[in-house]
């Protein structure tokens, strides 16, 4: 991985680099699709576009790639994941198939993570900065679990994140799934690496505290880890993920998980909501004052099904809700600066 980035930063960093004949795809509020254009990169920054032959009279002493016509876009944003998934690709889970996403965690995910060595850890990061970097994604934001490794597994994350060259926003998942020692100790862990002071330039965001999901924790851990949250973070929790997870909230609060998650004070402008599969409208509307996490992934790997904003328009699942809330894992998707700040910002 080290010798990755120099290979990429280093050239960059010392002379300007002119990537020519490239299709540009620029995103944005106003997408443009330009064939025959060359992009100029100076200090690992854009130092500006133009026609292809234009930016090569202007810029005849610059160092030169030829992109062979291919599409140059700006890197995709992964907006929630788990790198220690990447130890389960192909997995099959022994005996009956499962008959249900809780199945799923409690055979395949709980059993995974409980395995896991921060050594283990850092090894699936890695992993899975190979595939971001072979498929164009250069920010992602994860969630991780290993509770039998959890002091210090973040660090471990934001290394191998860091010496890949890439951009991510990591928590840890907190739960009440392994008792109370396994839940302080998960907060403490958040707390701890949010509040670890870093060089400014670094590229990982510590602004999230993880939560599993309101089907695994109770009102006092939900309490505990609001109180715990340092000044300016916000929460990363799946929400509605499953059925299960809206008849678990009914249970305990005589309300949906929303409207659960709503009363604790766990969304809110800095917080991330992931999945959002099940009928969140009518408990409330998880995406108007928050970020949804929607992964394609996930559906593939959970099969709990796709949230509304895949299954088609539904006004009233997103109505008000502006496009960059949402945003799209393993897709495009802009980050304002509520969640994640300006690339080169505080992290
Ligand atoms: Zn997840």
């Amino acid at each position: 991985m080290a010798s990755g980035r120099e290979l990429v930063t280093e050239p960059m960093a010392n002379k300007p680099l002119l990537i020519t004949n490239a299709t540009l795809v620029t995103w944005g509020d106003e997408n443009r699709i330009l064939p025959g254009h060359a992009l100029r990169v100076v200090d690992d920054r854009i130092g500006g576009l133009g026609p292809d032959a234009e930016m090569r009279a202007r810029y005849p002493e610059d160092k030169t790639l030829d992109a062979g016509a291919q599409l140059l876009m700006p890197g995709n944003i992964c907006a929630h994941t788990h790198f220690y998934g990447a130890f389960a690709r192909g997995m099959a889970i022994p005996g009956d198939s499962p008959k249900d996403f809780p199945d799923i965690l409690e055979r395949l995910w709980w059993k995974l993570d409980k395995a896991l060595s921060v050594e283990d850890v850092r090894a699936s990061a890695e992993i899975f900065m190979v595939d971001a970097i072979r498929n164009g994604t250069t920010t992602l934001i994860d969630h991780h679990a290993s509770p039998n490794a959890i002091a210090g597994s973040l660090d471990a994350i934001a290394d191998v994140v860091e010496t890949a060259g890439l951009r991510a926003c990591l928590c840890y998942e907190v739960s009440d799934r392994d008792g109370p020692d396994k839940l302080k100790a998960g907060i403490d862990e958040n707390v701890r690496f949010i509040r670890r002071s870093v060089p400014s330039a670094r590229p990982v965001w510590r602004r999230h505290l993880g939560l599993h999901a309101s089907l695994s924790l109770s009102d006092a851990s939900l309490e505990a880890c609001r109180a715990a949250l340092p000044e300016g973070g916000g929460f990363h929790i799946h929400v509605a993920e499953h059925e299960s997870d809206e008849y678990d909230s009914l249970k305990r609060s005589g309300t949906r998980v929303v409207d659960r998650l709503q009363r604790h004070g766990i969304l809110g402008p800095r917080s991330i909501a992931a999945h959002c599969v099940r009928g969140c409208a009518r408990g409330g509307d998880p995406g108007r004052d928050r970020h949804v996490g929607d992964p394609p992934t996930a559906f593939k790997y959970e099969q709990c099904g796709r949230s509304r904003r895949h299954r088609g328009p539904d006004p009233s699942w997103h109505q008000g809700l502006p496009w960059h809330r949402w945003v799209l894992a393993c897709d495009v998707g802009r980050v304002e600066g509520g969640l994640l700040p300006a690339q080169g910002g505080s992290p």
